[in-house]
């Protein structure tokens, strides 16, 4: 195993840099050519989804690479996730996944959310008529066990689940989730859930590791927070690069995307920074300050939760 790799629960190892692909221009040429770039500098995670709407390039730049004999298929590790509109027919939606990417399988599949849209609801920010009240995650997760035992996919698991929702699936699941990928990094530290994750042998993911600046829900509070900033000048570093290196820390894996050459070099090098003990105990110290965390999801009369809170059972 390679030491920027981690083993799941399911057996299969992770890179623990994955190149967030989710762009809100959606620039289907640009979007290959971070993949080309990435795969160039060593990322070996790409992490996309069907309602980011970049599964088509993601799998079009890895498919060009693997017939260039740039990498082979098996040393590439291609996460997706099953749209909150989906939870009816996992292994349909997966299906179309793959035809999009032109895959004969991924490596991860991850249930994007635990809520339940209707069938037609394809946009990323629901509106107040497609909510259905209940999720019933049991008939979802047969769903995803199916698309292991058909070869869809090499291992399943969830994503924006907190402590309770994951104890919930446990409860009922004949294979329990490899992964949990939630929004993660020095100002929303998920330290419960990272625990009761650990204790389940389920990885933790962390996704907007850098807060998302530029995203339009995103923000600039982790990458211009002054403690990160005094970190990275004292070990030459950059802001960015010590946010993705305290999730790694954490035993995380993170989840970072750009699309520029030069920051996703950078990011790539936050491997090599070394934090100390004192860094990551100032950081423990850290005011939080969570960040996307799904408010797309309840500003609705017609969601089934009424708040953030009641979204993340009261842990946030
Ligand atoms: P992020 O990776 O924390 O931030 C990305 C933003 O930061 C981009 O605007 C990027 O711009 C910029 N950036 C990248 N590297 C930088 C650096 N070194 N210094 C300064 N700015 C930098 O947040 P994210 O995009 O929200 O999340 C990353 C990925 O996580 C997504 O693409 C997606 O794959 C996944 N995700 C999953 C979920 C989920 O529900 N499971 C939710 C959100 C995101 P440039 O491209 O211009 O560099």
């Amino acid at each position: 195993m390679r030491k920027d790799e981690v083993r799941l629960n399911c057996g299969i190892t992770i890179p623990v840099i994955g190149l967030g692909t989710y762009s809100s221009n959606n620039d289907r040429v640009t979007t290959e050519k971070a993949v080309h770039l990435a795969l160039k500098m060593g990322y070996r995670h790409f992490d996309t989804a069907k309602i980011y709407g970049s599964e088509g390039a993601v799998g079009n730049a890895l498919r060009k690479a693997i017939e260039d004999q740039i990498i082979p298929r098996e040393d590439v590790f291609l996460t997706s996730k099953l749209w909150s509109g989906d939870h009816h027919d996992p292994v349909s939606a997966l299906k179309h996944t793959l035809r999009n990417l032109g895959m004969e399988y991924i490596d991860m599949y991850l249930v994007h959310w635990p809520i339940k849209l209707k069938p037609w609801a394809c946009n990323a920010v629901p509106k107040e008529e497609d909510f259905e009240k209940q999720l019933d995650m049991e008939t979802t997760w047969e769903g995803m066990q199916k698309c292991l035992d058909m070869g869809l996919c090499r291992c399943i698991g969830v994503s924006n689940f907190s402590t309770k929702k994951i104890e919930h699936l446990l409860d009922f699941a004949s294979v329990p989730p490899a992964v949990n990928q939630v929004e993660m990094h020095p100002m929303w530290r998920q330290r419960k859930l990272r625990e009761i994750c650990g204790k389940h042998d389920i990885h933790v993911s962390g996704y907007s590791p850098l807060g998302g600046p530029g995203n339009a829900w995103g923000s600039t509070a982790v990458v211009k927070n002054p403690l990160i900033n005094s970190i990275a000048l004292k070990h030459k570093a950059t802001p960015a690069q010590v946010a993705l290196k305290w999730g790694l820390t954490r035993g995380a894996s993170v989840i970072v995307k750009s699309f520029n050459p030069d920051r996703l070099r950078e990011n790539m090098g936050s491997l090599d920074l070394k934090l100390d003990d004192e860094d990551l105990i100032e950081i423990e110290q850290l005011e939080e300050r969570k960040i996307m965390r799904g408010d797309f999801l309840v500003n609705n009369t017609t969601s089934p939760y009424k708040n953030l809170e009641e979204l993340w059972d009261y842990e946030i």
